[in-house]
């Protein structure tokens, strides 16, 4: 073995020990979330701070740095290049946060989703306001300690998004504004959907079966997985061998767990499908979160909510709900699952006012991060807001800005990324229609998924992070991210439906 193969084997050891330490942390959030009683949380809050701190601590030190250093100078082969290179960039940022920042970081975080879950359930901001304040204040600081060119909310969309800014976010938003107003308004003029079908009772238990069948049925392999109940639905993962899911359900509302079970489905195929001998390497890891987000969202919108898909299995459905659905065409069906109708609810919200949730949120928390929105301001911010955009009422905090669960855990900067993956997911759909011979009749005719998941496997999951989102869009469909072609995808598509 030559020194360079040394050096590039313990650049590995290092980095999967990292992982080690980031996956068992990544145990205890995920049981964080769905099984951890109540008294629990204090402690569990300090466990998750000292792993966070042990971790940033075995990646961040002068011997790694010295390691790094030396392997960039190295003639490696392509794969262990990139992730040599890609783990110097992660190395570059992070090294800007010291072990205090992070460990106190983390315990902000877990003070701030256990307030988060309490004022949910009193349905009162006032009780989620004081733990997210400080939050607001550690985030704000985090992007000074990154550095950043232009708005600071850049440097904390860099972290999910690599390159992404306000000039293309707002770019994105302002193309894509009109052109969903007019859709939206045009769809308003037509005779209403009757969607009250879904609104029966669905028992709990036959809720769960349905979903578990629709999972195995779309390639969820739950020998390297399992699904289980939480407050928000989630995908995590403790290595491409062992990817969770989680689902709510609501018995009075069908569509909730059926497409949010699909959703969170298309997250861990990409998780499944990523390689496993790169564990703990940047290219075992998803190439941004836009990409994971167009995972979910192509098989939640583009299979999920279609034609064909819907001709296999609403005969499937009405055997698990025989009463329910017995007197439903699918040309009804496929009109209620996707009526357009302005909401409160971002996760349940139809394929076009869905991007008018996501541009309330992101326009939100740039202003908190520049300082020109105070925290105890959001709620009528949030109001206003909706108001404005959807033309809605929102008539509590739960249904209004404590519905999401993603400022309680610090994720400022995440949100654009929901749009951003809708978008790519028009552009990879279109693509595969193109490439897969009879995808639309395999689907239809035999409910298979496979050669679509399999298409998926081999041009977006196996590269894990060697190309970014937009690289990797231009290298499967020949064009970076267009949000025109998501546009003329959902015209058509509510054209077809009329
Ligand atoms: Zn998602």
């Amino acid at each position: 073995m030559s020194s360079t193969e040394k050096l590039y084997l313990e650049y590995k050891s290092v980095m999967q020990k990292v992982a080690d330490v980031k996956y068992a942390a990544a145990v205890l959030q995920w049981d964080q979330e769905t099984y951890l009683p109540e008294k629990g949380a204090e402690f569990r809050g300090r466990q998750l701070a000292t792993l966070s701190e042990i971790s940033h601590e075995m990646f961040i030190n002068d011997k790694n740095e010295g390691l790094l250093k030396d392997l960039l100078s190295k003639d490696l082969p392509q794969e262990q290049k990139r992730n040599v290179a890609l783990t110097w960039e992660d190395y570059s940022r992070l090294k800007k946060l010291t072990p205090e920042f992070v460990r106190k970081m983390s315990e902000t975080v877990s003070a701030s989703f256990f307030a988060w879950i309490e004022a949910r359930k009193q349905n009162s901001y006032k009780i989620f306001e004081p733990k997210l304040a400080p939050l607001v204040d550690l985030k704000r600081q985090e992007a000074e300690l990154y550095g950043y060119e232009g708005h600071p909310y850049n440097a904390l969309m860099d972290e999910y998004e690599k390159g992404a800014t306000v000039q293309k976010i707002d770019t994105i938003f302002e193309d894509i504004k009109l052109p969903l107003r007019q859709l939206l308004s045009e769809i308003q003029n037509d005779r209403p959907v009757d969607d009250s079908f879904l609104r029966q009772h669905f028992l709990k238990q036959q809720q769960w079966e349905w979903g578990m069948y629709l999972a195995k049925q779309l390639g969820f392999d739950f020998e390297r997985g399992r699904q289980d109940i939480s407050e928000h639905p989630f995908t995590t993962n403790f290595s491409s061998q062992d990817v969770r899911i989680t689902t709510r359900i609501d018995e009075h509302d069908f569509a909730n767990m059926t497409w949010s079970t699909i959703h969170e489905v298309g997250h861990a195929l990409y998780e499944q499908g990523l390689p496993p001998e790169q564990y703990g390497l940047p290219l075992g890891e998803y190439a941004s979160l836009g990409i994971h987000e167009s995972q979910s969202r192509l098989w939640e919108n583009c299979v999920g909510r279609g034609n064909a898909f819907w001709s296999y299995y609403l005969p499937q459905l009405k055997q698990f709900f025989p009463e329910q659905f017995k007197d439903v065409s699918k040309d009804q069906f496929l009109k209620a699952i996707n009526k357009v109708q302005p909401s409160l609810v971002r996760a349940e919200a139809d394929e076009l006012t869905y991007h008018f949730h996501v541009m309330v949120r992101y326009e939100l928390e740039k202003r908190l991060i520049e300082g020109s929105l105070q925290v105890k301001e959001i709620p009528l911010y949030w109001n206003d807001q909706y108001k404005a955009l959807l033309g809605v009422d929102v008539p509590d905090d739960k249904s209004g800005c404590l519905q999401d669960v993603h400022w309680s855990h610090g994720s400022f900067g995440y949100f654009a990324t929901y749009s951003l993956g809708s978008f790519y997911a028009a552009q990879l759909w279109q693509h595969a229609n193109k490439t897969i011979p009879g995808l639309e009749t395999e689907i239809s005719q035999q409910g298979k998924t496979k050669s679509l998941l399999l298409w998926l496997r081999n041009n977006v999951h196996k590269h894990g992070r060697f190309y970014n989102s937009n690289e990797l869009c231009a290298a499967v469909t020949g064009h970076e991210l267009d949000s025109k072609v998501f546009v003329s995808y959902l015209k058509e598509k509510l054209n077809d439906l009329k």
